[in-house]
């Protein structure tokens, strides 16, 4: 019988068989370019494909108790790179970016992250990358190189990465990953092999949740229902209080219809912006955005058991729409996102004025749009 996956928890079956397909057929190419939505366990597949490529029972299998794959299991393979963003040098020591590394190689779903710093992958990243590619193999059979958020490459580090895609090293195998495919250069795209990851569904992200966390929060069904099928997201929203930013956006909500209390609403997005941390902002803006797509379901369907995101929150959210009848809910949600982008573009300097315009728009287009 064929082999059709190599490992069926890591869900996305036909992926995995066609990258089966083309070990057999010895069509390997020299670099892949995972896309898709954040949260859909790119990462975990790229790790999985290096163990592919080097168990010492492979190539079509992963034992998992190999040295190989255990040291990759580890993220401590010498011929398997994990590149992600990271603040200047300046900015973080090494041992911190170590201390990132083992938590991914803990849980490979879980976001890469350093709250309140600006990260990006610098050309030196990418030039150590072309040296090391240049040496023989240490122990394994082929070296995998991983760029997570490939697309949070200064373009100097993007031009030295098509150094490598032009002569690439015959055992070299690069795998590009990224949920913004728009931001990779087109030349990088056409010299990698596509592929699409789709959303995991429910029930495999409940799988892998249960797999990788500890303790089992009493709120599961709520948060994967919150994530919206984003697994990174619904890791987040597992270790931070996912439903204390809930209610922070629907205070934020709160005071922006009572706009002329200006001091309340002051306080607040002080409190919002006060640490810094622009992941948390997004966090309680995301929160804002499932508020108005429940709204805006119930105004279009007031009589039918709606299958609402803030399930538990129905009543006040059948209390907001009757009391602002006339609220645009495309405006809203408009309003919304683009403070979004706003507050995850770094070059953004002031989240509070990004709270205090978001919320004269949103006042605006809930009472007199
Ligand atoms: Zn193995």
């Amino acid at each position: 019988m064929d082999i059709l996956t190599f490992k069926p928890e890591l869900g996305h079956p036909d992926i995995q068989q066609r990258i089966l397909k083309s070990i057999k057929n010895q069509r390997f190419p020299h670099a892949y370019l995972f896309y898709g939505k954040e949260g859909t366990g790119k990462e975990a597949f790229a790790i999985e494909i290096a163990k592919l490529l080097n168990c010492e029972k492979g190539p079509l299998f992963i034992c998992d108790s190999c040295a190989q794959c255990i040291k990759i299991g580890k993220l401590e393979h010498p011929d398997i790179k994990f590149i992600f963003p990271t603040p200047s040098e300046k900015q973080v020591k090494p041992e911190d970016i170590a201390d990132v590394l083992k938590d991914k190689a803990q849980n490979p779903y879980k976001r890469t992250a350093f709250p309140g710093k600006n990260t990006f992958i610098s050309i030196n990243t990418i030039r150590e990358l072309k040296y090391e590619a240049k040496f023989k193999l240490y122990e394994g059979k082929k070296k995998v190189f991983i760029i997570s958020e490939a697309d949070e490459m200064r373009p100097e580090a993007s031009n030295a990465l098509l150094k490598i895609l032009e002569e690439p090293p015959a055992n070299l195998m690069l795998i590009l990953i990224t949920s913004r495919i728009h931001r990779i250069l087109p030349t990088i795209r056409s010299r990698s092999q596509l592929i699409h990851f789709p959303r995991l569904e429910g029930d495999e992200i409940l799988r892998i949740i249960r797999r990788y966390s500890e303790e089992q929060p009493a709120n599961l069904s709520r948060v994967i229902r919150l994530a919206l099928g984003n697994i990174k997201l619904a890791f987040d929203f597992i270790e931070e209080e996912v439903l204390e930013k809930r209610n922070q956006a629907v205070e934020f909500l709160r005071r922006a219809v009572m706009i002329e209390k200006s001091h309340e609403l002051m306080n607040h997005i002080q409190m919002l912006t006060s640490l810094k941390d622009r992941r948390h902002m997004v966090l309680v803006l995301f929160f804002l955005l499932t508020w108005f797509q429940d709204t805006f379901h119930v105004k279009i369907q007031p009589d039918e058991l709606p299958d609402l995101i803030n399930s538990d929150l129905e009543s006040n959210i059948r209390a907001f729409v009757e009391a602002y009848p006339k609220a645009n809910y495309q405006n809203l949600v408009a309003a919304t996102q683009s403070a979004i982008s706003a507050l995850e573009d770094a070059r953004n300097l002031n989240p509070t004025l990004i709270f205090s315009d978001l919320s004269i728009k949103l006042n605006r287009n809930i009472k007199n749009p």
